[in-house]
């Protein structure tokens, strides 16, 4: 398999991943927040096997795109006013403007969209100029690359995918047919019965990334499953949460085990290991 390389800038890409951390491990202080994205995206969406736009991607771009929404309006508003008490003649970029350059991405200047002088500036142009974006230019573009930067940082954290994947078997746990009368048919191919999803064999990019992740090591005992030290060890995808509990077919749920962990794992059981192999 050929290696694909990534630029990533890593602009504020901490700050989102954590602001995801604290929603997932919190989740019941954000309940309302957390169970509205299983309500926009179409079940396809959330339970289609092996998916490279992960489930947790799709969580992600929620979370970006809600959060900088707010927060481009937010601190627009904030920059207008210091501007305003600093007696400045003009605005400069706004922040979302900074974003956007960091990316590299192109975008519709608030300064175009907007041309009057700084004190007929209003809040509303920046909600305006912000619907404009939308048409204009390439947030997409942009909410996808920070994505791309998050789950990055956050597919390393084991113990995270798995609350995060508890959260999802949640919603898997609730399907039935009855919720989900219209779209239903379509996707319960997906579905072994109401409640628990089907299994599908492990694409090879997924078995790739999860090997390199988990460094050709079983999560559990460390024992080397790369074929160099020893060729009795054989090495096993193990679903985190098991698809019994409600676990999906999705990269972020797979971890690499050795035989003898994944038996005494067994079904029914959710667990992984915190331990990281020290970089030197
Ligand atoms: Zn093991």
């Amino acid at each position: 398999m050929k290696p694909e390389y990534i630029n990533h800038q890593y602009f504020n890409s901490y700050y989102y991943a954590n602001i995801v951390n604290n929603l997932i491990i919190n989740r019941w202080n954000f309940l309302g927040f957390v169970s509205q994205f299983f309500e926009i995206e179409p079940i396809a969406s959330l339970i289609e096997p092996w998916q490279k736009k992960s489930v947790l991607h799709q969580f992600i771009y929620y979370v970006i795109s809600t959060t900088i929404e707010d927060e481009a309006y937010d601190d627009a508003v904030e920059q207008l006013k210091i501007a305003k008490l600093r007696g400045n003649n003009e605005l400069g970029s706004v922040y979302i403007e900074w974003v956007f350059e960091n990316y590299q991405i192109e975008c519709y200047s608030f300064k175009d969209f907007c041309p009057k002088d700084l004190h007929s500036i209003e809040e509303d142009d920046f909600y305006e100029y912000y619907i404009e974006l939308i048409l204009c230019s390439d947030i997409e573009g942009l909410y996808k690359k920070i994505t791309e930067e998050v789950f990055y940082i956050i597919f390393n954290n084991r113990n995270l995918l798995l609350n995060f994947n508890w959260i999802v078997a949640g919603y898997i746990q609730d399907l039935n047919i009855d919720m989900f009368k219209e779209d239903f048919q379509e996707n319960s191919v997906y579905l072994l019965k109401e409640g628990q999803l089907k299994r599908e064999s492990i694409p090879e990019w997924v078995k790739h990334a999860v090997y390199f992740r988990d460094r050709g090591k079983c999560c559990l005992c460390k024992k080397d499953l790369s074929g160099t030290l020893s060729l009795s060890n054989e090495k096993e995808y193990d679903h985190i949460v098991p698809l019994s509990l409600g676990g999906s077919n999705d990269v972020t749920n797979i971890q690499l085990l050795c035989k003898e962990c994944n038996r005494n794992k067994g079904d029914g059981k959710i667990f992984t290991s915190n331990l990281y192999e020290k970089w030197y």
